[in-house]
């Protein structure tokens, strides 16, 4: 293909296992001969003035501009008089939805294997808008934020993933009997946001009461929609419920059709540098990011190859229980393309 015809895409390797993860998405890209061209972005040594941040301006650009992108994952420089980095991805891209889809891996044995479940967490107020103060000494103050702008907005992207998924119930998941101002706005919109999707059921599960149900029998639930801090925790036990944080994938979804696809994992200092991290995370975060670009034949190619390298079971990484190092099991994939 020539230059003119690939699509531009920004990749941020990050810190820790993630260049070693990132440099086997683009084997396994290159392989499948994707169409796509990285816009590599590093984390810099400095804090740039015009982002407060070690992410520069340049960085953040590159993303407004080519609209799609893939991030490893980024540890947060200890220090003062810098914003996180991944708080600064947010809040300047404006990504307000972190959809996480968790599905049971065929051949890969965990106490459950119905699991099929998409979670949307509401990604840029609630509990962390960073509004903390103390009040009197022994006293502080947590603000958490609802507004109806971002609830409409989230729970229109839940309805619309679920009717363009072919998903048939979305179940907004709250804490409304003690919170009753904030989720209770929260669910508002989320009813308002139902009445224009009659063909997609509609209910509301209790926080307390979801946590049971998907730890009893998660194949109970469909499509997911909540506020941040709920969205954080409850995603984390759905990637339990699967096989742990080397499988689980994640797209951030930003104002102006914005897609970000990155693993839920951290930079795993422990095994970083040894050829030891599982890429399965990100390389399904970068089939989210084709699926979002429509490239569906090479989504699914490369999603088959992953879950056939899994199922047979002959190269697999530490954390499934395996021997295999990054590259072999890379090795393996490009194999079973
Ligand atoms: P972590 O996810 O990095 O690691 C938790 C455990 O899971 C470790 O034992 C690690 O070895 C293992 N693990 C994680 N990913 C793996 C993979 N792909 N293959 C095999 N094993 C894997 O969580 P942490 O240790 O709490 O955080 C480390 C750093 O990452 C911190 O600086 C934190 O702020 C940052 N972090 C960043 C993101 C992000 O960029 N989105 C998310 C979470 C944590």
């Amino acid at each position: 293909a020539s230059g003119s015809d690939l699509i531009r895409a920004t990749l941020f390797p990050g810190d820790g296992i993630g260049p070693e993860i990132a440099d086997s998405v683009k084997q396994v890209f290159k392989a499948a001969e994707v169409p796509i061209e990285w816009e590599e972005h590093y984390v810099g040594k400095e804090i740039d003035p015009r982002t407060q941040s070690f992410l520069t301006w340049e960085s953040l650009e590159s993303v407004r501009r080519n609209k799609v992108g893939l991030k490893g994952p980024m540890a947060t420089p200890i220090g003062k008089g810098h914003r996180s980095l991944n708080l600064t991805l947010r809040k300047e891209l404006n990504l307000y939805a972190n959809v996480r889809p968790c599905y049971s891996l065929p051949g890969y044995k965990t106490r459950y294997d119905d699991v099929n479940l998409i979670t949307i967490r509401e990604n840029t107020e609630g509990e962390y808008s960073g509004l903390e103060h103390q009040v009197v000494r022994g006293v502080v103050e947590s603000l958490k934020i609802i507004t109806r702008q971002a609830s409409l907005r989230v729970a229109e992207y839940a309805f619309h993933y679920a009717k363009s998924h072919g998903r048939e119930r979305v179940s907004a998941i709250h804490k409304a009997n003690i919170m009753q101002k904030t989720d209770g706005l929260f669910l508002k919109c989320c009813r308002e946001v139902a009445e224009n999707y009659p063909e997609i059921k509609y209910e509301e599960v209790i926080i307390d009461n979801c946590c049971m149900m998907l730890v009893k029998n998660p194949a109970l639930f469909d499509v997911l929609v909540m506020p941040n801090l709920y969205g954080d925790i409850i995603s984390d036990l759905c990637a339990g419920l699967i096989g742990g944080l080397g499988l689980t994938p994640s797209c951030n979804i930003g104002e102006g059709g914005i897609a970000l696809a990155e693993a839920v994992h951290g930079s795993a200092p422990d095994i970083a540098g040894k050829n030891l991290a599982n890429p399965t995370a990100l390389m399904l975060s970068a089939v989210t990011m084709l699926r979002h670009l429509e490239l569906h034949d090479k989504a699914e190619k490369i999603q088959n190859a992953i879950l056939n390298t899994i199922a047979e079971g002959k190269y697999r990484t530490a954390d499934l229980g395996g021997t295999s190092s990054t590259s072999d099991f890379t090795k393996a994939i490009i194999d079973h393309l």
